[in-house]
């Protein structure tokens, strides 16, 4: 959510600035700005609108000339976006520029005593604050203002931050919110996420909470809230600069799905020695494993869904109970965890907000924390006890694919793990789910070579104004993730429905045309979904139906998507891939931003 990045150096700040918030466009943004300390003090130019209408304004950033700088795209919490809200956002005498991403919970009492001390404020931000709090707290040190400043901040920050009597260095502070930093020869840099930076650098500091970064040309110092300095270790950047570009595809999402096979190969194979699956990063033991009361599987939008999936998985494999808990109630829902319950919580960026509040109330409860996340050294990662990463590499467009698909295969991992571990199944039976879990790639690579007939199917389907997805159990699962998908980037309205509870009121909502998506993948449910198939057709509805090879849909259904067969319980990752298909061909119709939806972030850093 918002992306923030940070130049000094021998080049020009702005150009930079510009190029680096390009990278970070995908999480989602609505203005955008840029400070540049130059040699008549601190120049700003920021404007509401895609980063366009910025570079437009400045001419690419040859407008400002400068060799620091900050920038920002805002997605906004408090205050419309606008010009005057977009940040940076400057103190009163213009001494300090700011950026900020997060949520200053605390900024009305905040300001109302800045108002007190006669500071005027101009935005509707809650960021303003922290402008005007730096000048009221500086006193010739820069450091010092920052720790008195986040000693009274509550709430979610990542910063940037210029002075005026500083040309030579610029500053940053985190918590709860993503920055990190890039150290390069004779330049360094501040930001989001690491594709904004990895064409300058592979070499990463990740900064703990409340780290307080002071950035030359030729080196970061790192501090403590005592200002005292912190030893920080590089991190290096595997993955290529190619795997955040787009690489001839029309969109990060079409790459991103096609690249699914790949993904669950990294996630899957290394985990798989000599037939058994091998998770050295946990270190549940047996007893443990035995020992489990119940599971909570905490997550947001689709890794929620990859939840869903978990407990129908968990609960056939190791007989243990699983609740799966969104993450954003389950913190208010005073729940019932404690020292002999397992939480998996689920989050692609790992930073995500309101995953990591569900955590921290769980660990405060003394439950023991395993996460599923995709970027290494996140919050989320950082919180838990055991953290298996997806592997799965960057993931730019906003509607996850090859992230949902790799959570999935370390679900199917740790239940193929946790059963083995409780003498749940035959040696026979897990040696066959071994090999379909290691077959999964080439299984999803068959599916995605019928992209055409789903292409199809989308064509002739996009003008529908709602579309429903009905199945049961796994099936059901996957329905809520296909109907999550093409309402996220078409538009269209849509429900996703246990089959058997349409009967129960829903089923008024069906006419004449309406189109119903049926999934029927399982062997032992197919049956009873195709008299759910029959109740609708009944009605008018057209049905796509979406089977396996062992109980096609042909005849039953309108139209067919057949998918191969494989054990039960990893049919969910076949099942998706013509849902994800479908978003995409419908939005693409539509002429819809398909990397870029309305409304929507990438990583949802605020509650
Ligand atoms: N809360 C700040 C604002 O509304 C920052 C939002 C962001 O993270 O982009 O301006």
């Amino acid at each position: 959510m918002c992306g923030i990045v940070g130049y000094i150096g021998e080049n020009q700040a702005a150009p930079f600035l510009l190029e680096g918030l390009a990278r970070l466009e995908y999480r989602g943004y609505d203005s955008a700005g840029v400070a540049v300390y130059t040699d008549d003090g601190i120049e700003i130019a920021k404007s509401k609108g895609r980063l366009q209408v910025l570079s437009d304004q400045i001419h690419g950033g040859n407008d400002i000339n400068g060799f620091m700088g900050i920038g920002h795209t805002r997605w906004a919490t408090h205050g419309e976006p606008s010009d005057i809200n977009a940040h940076p956002h400057a103190s009163v005498s213009g001494k300090f520029a700011v950026v900020h991403n997060g949520i200053i919970e605390n900024y009305i009492e905040l300001k109302t005593k800045l108002e007190k001390h006669g500071y005027t404020f101009t935005s509707d931000t809650d960021t303003e604050v922290i402008a005007h709090m730096l000048e009221y707290y500086y006193k010739g040190d820069v450091l010092d203002a920052i720790i008195r400043i986040i000693n009274r901040l509550e709430g979610s920050y990542a910063l940037g931050i210029l002075c005026a009597d500083c040309p030579d260095r610029f500053f940053a502070v985190r918590k709860s919110s993503p920055l990190i930093v890039g150290l390069g020869r004779g330049e360094n840099f501040i930001a989001s996420d690491v594709a904004a930076i990895l064409k300058h650098t592979r070499d990463i500091y990740y900064l703990e909470d409340n780290e307080i970064v002071e950035l030359t040309s030729d080196g970061v110092k790192v501090y403590n809230k005592d200002k005292e300095e912190v030893p920080k270790e590089i991190s290096k950047i595997t993955w290529d600069i190619d795997a955040a570009e787009k690489g001839g595809y029309e969109h990060f999402m079409m790459k991103e799905i096609e690249e699914q096979p790949t993904a669950l190969r990294n996630t899957i194979s290394p985990r798989i020695k000599d037939g058994r699956i091998i998770l050295d990063s946990v270190s549940l033991t047996k007893d443990d494993i035995k020992n489990i009361r119940k599971i909570y599987i905490v997550a947001c939008g689709s890794a929620y869904h990859v939840g869903v999936v978990g407990k129908y998985v968990i609960e056939r494999m190791c007989r243990i109970p699983v609740e799966v808990q969104v993450a954003s109630e389950f913190r208010y829902c005073d729940p019932i965890v404690g020292s002999k319950d397992l939480v998996i919580a689920i989050s692609q960026s790992g930073e995500t907000a309101d995953t990591l509040a569900a955590l921290k109330e769980a660990k405060d409860h003394g439950a023991r924390i395993l996460s599923i996340v995709n970027v290494e050294g996140s919050a989320i990662a950082k919180a838990s006890d055991d953290v298996i990463y997806t592997w799965a590499g960057p993931e730019i467009a906003v509607a996850t694919t090859k992230a949902y698909s790799t959570q999935l295969a370390v679900i199917y991992l740790m239940a193929g793990y946790m059963s083995e571990k409780l003498g749940m199944l035959t040696s026979g039976e897990y040696k066959r789910f071994i090999d379909d879990l290691e077959r999964l790639p080439d299984l999803v690579a068959e599916v995605l070579k019928n992209k055409e007939n789903v292409q199809h199917l989308a064509s002739m389907f996009y003008n529908c104004h709602s579309i429903f997805f009905i199945g049961r159990n796994l099936d059901y699962a996957v329905a809520l993730e296909g109907s999550l998908k093409l309402k996220e980037i078409s538009y269209i309205h849509s429900e996703a429905y246990a089959a058997g509870e349409l009967k129960h009121g829903t089923i008024s909502l069906i006419e004449d045309g309406t189109l119903v998506i049926a999934l029927a993948t399982g062997s032992g449910l197919f049956d009873k979904t195709v008299s759910n198939v029959k109740e609708v057709k009944a009605r008018g509805a057209v049905v796509i139906g979406v089977s396996t090879t062992e109980n096609p849909m042909t005849g039953i259904a309108d139209h067919t998507i057949t998918l191969p067969e494989t054990t039960d319980v990893m049919l969910p990752s076949l099942t998706v891939i013509p849902l994800q298909l479908f978003g995409y061909y419908v939005a693409s119709n539509k002429g819809c931003d398909i990397d870029k939806p309305k409304n929507l972030a990438k990583s949802v850093t605020v509650e």
